[in-house]
Parts: C-alpha cells; structure tokens; sequence
C-alpha cells in the first residue's frame, strides 16, 4: 500500500503561526527554540522520509539516460506538487546512456591442477565491452596507478588488477574510499597506456563478501578504451593468493554493456519562495540517478527524500522564511555532474543568488555534525550560536566542509557549501552494489537527517550566512 504523504496542514498551520510571529529574523537562539521543538515534534511523529524515499525507489535502479531515471523525473516533479512546493518545474540536462548489458562474467581459467573459479564482477559505469567471445589473459596484480605506470611493455595483453584495499584504519570511511577510488576511476586508461587488455578493481568497500561495487571510470582520451570490471573484494583476495603461489594465472572476462550515445533528462526543482529575499536561495540538493545493482536507496534515495522532507517540513508548518529554501533533485551525479553543471548555468539562474549549497549524498544514516563553509570559519562562526539547538538531535561536531559533485559550480560561484554529516560506517557495505535496497535504510535515522536540515536551511534563511 502506498503511504500518503501529506499531512495534515490545517492542524498544523494553525499550531505554527504562533511560532512564527515570535520570529522575524531577529537572530537570537531562543527564538527559534519554539520552531525547532515544532520541527522536531512533526518530523520524527511519522517516516515521511521514508515513505518519500520508497516513493523514489519505486521506479527501480535509475541509472542516468535509463527510462527508470525519467520516469523518477515525473514521480519528482509530481511528488513536488503533492507536498505543496512552489514553482515546481524540471530543467532539462543533456546526458549519457550507458547500458550495462546482460553479460558480465569473470573467472580464473582451469590449469592442469585446478577447475575454473567464478569471479564476481559487475561493470565499471561507462566500461566498453569485451569482444563477444571474451578476453582471457594473463593477471598481473598492482596496487596503484603509478604501479601500473611502471609495469611496462610487461604488461602488454595481460589483465591488469588494481587490489589496493580501503583503509581500515581510518575512522572516515569517505577518506577511505577516496584514498583508494583513483583505481577505479583512472585505472583503466593507466593499464591501456602500457598495453593491457583489461583491467579488474577490487571493490571500493570495508566488507569482506563476494558483492561488486560499480562505480564512474573516466577514459582519457590519449589511451585506448579497455573493458574495466569491479570484482569482489573476497574474489580479489582469492586471486591475490592465487597470484602468489606464483603460477601463471588467467583470468577470463566477458561484458556486453556499451556506450548509447546522448538522451535529454532534467533536473527537478521545486521550492518555499522567500518571503523578503526570494532571489537569495538555500539550496537543499540530492541526486535523482542512481547506479544499477540495487536501487540507490541510500545513493541517493535518501539525499533526496531527506532534502524534500526538510522543505516540505517547513511548508507544512505554514513556514515563509525570509529567503528561498529550494529542494533541487540533480540529474547524472554518478557519472561526473551534469546536471549540477546545467543546473548553475541555466536560463532560470539569472539574477538568483545562492547562498548556501547543501548536497544530501552521504547516506540516510543518523546525522552526528553539520559542515558548513571552507577555507575560513566565517560560516562557523554564523552557525555556532544556534549549536545548542540541534545538539539534541546528536550534533556533536560543527566543522568547515560540505559541498558535493552537484553543488560544486555553485561553491565555486561563492555559494557556501555545508551538509549534514551522517554516522557512514556502513555506507561503502552498500555504496554501488547490488545491498543499496530500501531496507538497508533505518527510517528514524532519515527523519533525524531531514529535520536538521530543515532547522539548519531555516535558520540560515532566516539570518543569512
Ligand atoms: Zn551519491
């Protein structure tokens, strides 16, 4: 059955009048207080998050250029409409299509003293394919791209495998994945450059199990294209052993996904128009597009839902801040940001302003931060007064940061980035794979997330930054 998710405005509008009038922008913490407590009290009554984030992934994976991502286009925009957002509309945005195909299959080739041994593999996102019959080669392992840079005409026809692991050690599992997402990203073209053939990745993720993790790769024009394929992380120890009983070991790779040229898709927009600075804009983003495995339920499902609740928590408490709070659904951040790019250029930015970019992609876990502003701790220094407010909610921590793919134009533009900053420990389990499913997602978890963003976009309507 399908949740509604409208609430019931007269009661609360009449509830939250009251808070209002005690407003008008006059900057002091208390006089928010009435507002948060209201916030609060009709974010975590229900799982609107959730029943927004179940609506989003109704449509399935919604891979860019995908029918499933223009069918979430509409359900946005018409989601938009429902929770009463003004000037809903979408933008168009000019995007890639690539198709991962039927076909993905990997295994280590039988040798005189062992059987064949399947490998788990998906397609890095915008992969070429192999040749239909396949391509079985030689493996040389490396840990890095400058490692493969350094293999030489040795690595002429073979498989290239990039096995270096996320760093446990870190407590940032995003410092992580970064440190290690260079393999996947650049390591296709670094292994075409000396000749290979292929090349594998092992996943970008702190789980030990046979799940692939897809994710961009970007060829550079100055190499050949060659077929990339993400392997599980236990399969990438199982070959790294093999590799090092020093037998010559084979690997057999076979995918049919390939490039489909352009399509046309949108971004979505919708907003509470600013009551005195409309053209100033607090801009609460999360990406519409998905990858393919599972349904993007915390990438970025939950972004989404979590930046349409916070809005239309407001709305719902007849709430009219000084300056916009927009809820913009990006198009196409996995495969670099298209969207977010169009969005900062389009016809509909002329004499806009925006303010603050705060891009919701980093699961729908439980928020434990808020980063605001970079380079100087001017933002900090704005946002520190209302601390206390949204210590309760478990921000425990304030620091320079935020921003994100989609958001980044407009940070370069002068927007201040920030976001809600969420326990991730567990993001990379899921990140690309085939576990982003809506139950991985903790509902009072992503209520928690929406309503700080609410308060947070609030108040910074309010009093600037
Ligand atoms: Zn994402």
């Amino acid at each position: 059955m399908r949740k509604p998710i409208v609430r019931n405005l007269c009661v609360l509008a009449l509830i939250v009048l009251a808070v209002r009038t005690v407003l008008s922008g006059s900057g002091k913490p208390e006089d928010y207080r009435a507002l948060v407590d209201k916030v609060r009290e009709t974010g975590l009554s229900g799982e609107r998050a959730f029943a927004l984030l179940e609506r989003i992934t109704s449509v399935g994976p919604r891979l860019t250029g995908s029918p499933q991502a223009a069918a979430a286009v509409d359900l946005t925009r018409d989601l938009m409409a429902e929770l009463g957002l003004a000037r809903v509309h979408t933008e168009p945005v000019e995007v890639g299509h690539w198709t991962r195909g039927q076909v993905a299959e990997a295994s280590v080739a039988a040798s005189p003293s062992r059987a064949a041994i399947p490998l788990a593999v998906c397609a890095l996102g915008g992969s070429v394919g192999t040749p239909e019959r396949g391509i079985t080669a030689r493996v040389v392992e490396v840990r890095s791209l400058e490692e493969a840079a350094s293999l030489g005409k040795s690595a002429e026809g073979k498989i290239v495998f990039f096995n270096r692991a996320m760093d446990r050690g870190l407590t940032d599992s995003f410092a992580a994945y970064g440190a290690a997402a260079d393999q996947r990203v650049s390591g296709a073209s670094a292994a075409a450059r000396v000749g290979a053939a292929a090349v594998l990745v092992r996943s970008l993720t702190f789980r030990d199990d046979r799940n692939p993790h897809t994710g961009m790769l970007r060829y550079d024009p100055d190499a050949p294209a060659i077929p990339a394929a993400a392997i599980g992380t236990a399969d990438a120890d199982r070959l790294n052993a093999l590799l090092k009983k020093g037998k010559d070991v084979s690997v057999s790779l076979r995918m049919d996904c390939r490039d489909r040229g352009k399509v046309v898709s949108a971004n979505v927009v919708g907003e509470i128009t600013g009551s005195e600075l409309p053209s100033e804009i607090i801009l609460l983003g999360g990406h519409l597009d998905s990858w393919d495995l599972g349904v993007g339920a915390h990438d970025d499902a939950a972004g989404c839902a979590a930046a349409l609740e916070a809005v239309a928590l407001l709305h719902d408490l007849g709430l009219r801040p000084r300056r916009t709070i927009r809820a913009v659904m990006f198009m196409d951040e996995e495969f670099g940001g298209t969207g977010g790019r169009a969005y900062a250029v389009a016809p509909q930015r002329k004499g806009e302003r925006h303010l603050v970019a705060a891009e919701s992609d980093r699961g729908g876990f439980v928020p434990v931060g808020l980063a605001i502003g970079s380079g100087d701790r001017k933002a900090i220094e704005r946002v520190l007064p209302y601390a206390d407010l949204i210590r309760p909610f478990g921000i425990w921590f304030i620091v320079p940061g935020g921003g994100g793919v989609d958001v980044a134009p407009l940070i370069a533009n002068g927007a201040v980035p920030a976001a809600v900053l969420v326990n991730a420990q567990t993001y990379f389990d899921v990140h690309h794979s085939a576990l982003d499913v809506v139950a991985r997602v903790a509902p009072r978890e992503l209520e928690l997330q929406a309503v700080v963003l609410a308060i947070l976009a609030y108040i910074l309507a309010e009093e600037g930054v």
